[in-house]
């Protein structure tokens, strides 16, 4: 009798050695070299981005096989080891989990996972899914890491997905910061395939983003939009260090899949990751440091907005918005003190735009000099001749709107790993999640050829 069989892991990262992408790599060659089936290339499922006790990009991890009933044993026996062999359980903040869930993947999973996407969720909610779905869970300290490694099972990557292609370091390379890999060679790469994997380059600053700067294990990341376009894309790179192995992963990132949660303003809460609709109330202001506030409401309550300096035209554009302006907007909920909450926008859809208009008092029909208000409803007068206007002299200016009705994004630099990026607009994949065994066989063939010699 054969079974579906799912591992879930998370939160294996420690500064120096591991990386949970590395663990998982490993797992999944380990696993296929011993002759089990796998249904999928191992997915990276990136989760709310807006945890802030989760950092790297808040990453999990699964493998998908199908197996013999007799075969589970040993699966389990052997991701334990490799999870434990590649674990630094010192390293204070990592909680690493291990979960086993038997079967397809039932709906209550899948629903837990898109939840995890856009909201917080406690230990104690996931203990109680993961008992309610049969799993079994392994915490090789605290249980913290749980809520990634089941959540990651059930992701829906049936629905829009990408791929990346990660490359190793070797060990003696490990924990220094410079990577050698042609910055020129990179840009090239991204020229010849630029339409099929996406953020290699960040163009306003010519900056190459495919390599980490940290003393993790990844030598450089690839994303694109195909297994196949990803491996070429790899092979067009001149490394000048040896790589101690490549995985392809299909992953969530890149395709805005934690800002599918639309809420009304009262329901906002710390850390959700959520997309409002609302009305621009008041003049956005700009805060030390550059950044611009704009307080948007809806018809439950408002909530101040943060256009952070680092996203560029998004900044930009909320600069420009006026009272009355119609806007989606996009982020992470952040608390402040006394309660009230921020949105830090990671997008900015500008979806209707007021007429602008500025008043300005009249000007003195005697000498022209601009004249001077004496209050509220009181009327204008000129300071040198003390010529009196009324009230109604006031002068409406309808001024240019600067920005046009659409949608902003932060430069590919400020991107989460969830950001859609602009050139992946209009592309939506949609495939089944039942991978055929002669599509498994070509991406295990895809996998094996991928050049690792330097
Ligand atoms: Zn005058």
């Amino acid at each position: 009798m054969q079974t579906e069989f799912h591992v879930g892991i998370d939160d294996t990262d420690s500064r120096l050695g591991g990386c949970t992408t590395y663990a998982a790599a490993l797992l999944f060659k380990e696993l296929v070299s011993k002759g089990f089936k796998p249904l999928d290339y191992p997915w990276l499922v990136r989760l709310n981005p807006n945890i802030p006790w989760k950092t790297r990009g808040n990453g999990a991890l699964s493998l998908h096989f199908t197996l013999e009933e007799e075969q589970l044993q040993e699966v389990k026996k052997i991701a334990i080891a490799t999870i434990e062999r590649t674990t630094d359980l010192n390293q204070r903040s990592t909680d690493p989990a291990v979960v086993f869930l038997k079967g397809p993947v039932p709906t209550l999973l899948s629903e837990f996972s898109t939840r995890a996407l856009h909201s917080i969720l406690s230990v104690r909610e996931v203990r109680h899914v993961a008992k309610a779905l049969d799993a079994e869970t392994h915490l090789l300290k605290g249980p913290r890491g749980l809520v990634g490694a089941l959540a990651s099972i059930g992701a829906n990557l049936c629905q829009d997905h990408t791929f990346e292609i990660i490359a190793y370091r070797t060990r003696e390379n490990i924990g220094t910061t410079r990577r050698r890999v042609n910055h020129n060679s990179v840009r090239l790469m991204d020229a010849m395939f630029g339409r099929l994997t996406f953020n290699n380059v960040d163009h306003e600053t010519g900056r190459v983003l495919i390599c980490p700067h940290g003393p993790d294990p990844v030598l450089l990341g690839i994303r694109g939009e195909d297994p196949a376009s990803v491996a070429k894309a790899f092979n067009q790179i001149e490394i000048d260090e040896p790589i101690e192995r490549a995985m392809i992963f299909k992953t969530n990132q890149g395709t805005d899949a934690h800002l599918s949660c639309h809420r009304k303003i009262e329901t906002l809460r710390p850390y959700q990751s959520t997309v409002i609709a609302g009305i621009v109330t008041g003049a956005p202001r700009v805060l030390r440091g550059g950044h611009v506030i704009f307080r948007t409401g809806d018809e439950t309550g408002s909530v101040d907005c943060a256009a952070y300096r680092a996203t560029g035209h998004v900044r930009g554009t909320a600069l420009q918005l006026v009272r009355g302006d119609s806007v989606t907007v996009s982020g992470g909920i952040r608390p402040r003190p006394l309660g009230e909450l921020t949105l830090n926008v990671e997008k900015l859809e500008v979806t209707e735009l007021v007429d602008s208009v500025r008043a300005e008092n009249p000007s003195c029909s005697n000498c022209g000099t601009r004249c001077e208000s004496m209050g509220r409803a009181q009327g204008f007068r000129c300071r040198k001749c003390k010529v009196r206007l009324p009230k109604t002299s006031l002068i409406q200016r309808l001024e240019q709107r600067k920005i046009t009705v659409g949608v902003y994004l932060p430069p590919p630099r400020a991107h989460r790993h969830l950001t859609k990026p602009a050139s992946r607009y209009g592309i939506h994949r949609h495939t089944p999640f039942e991978t055929k065994n002669d599509n498994i066989d070509q991406a295990l063939e895809l996998i094996g050829s991928i050049s690792i010699a330097s």
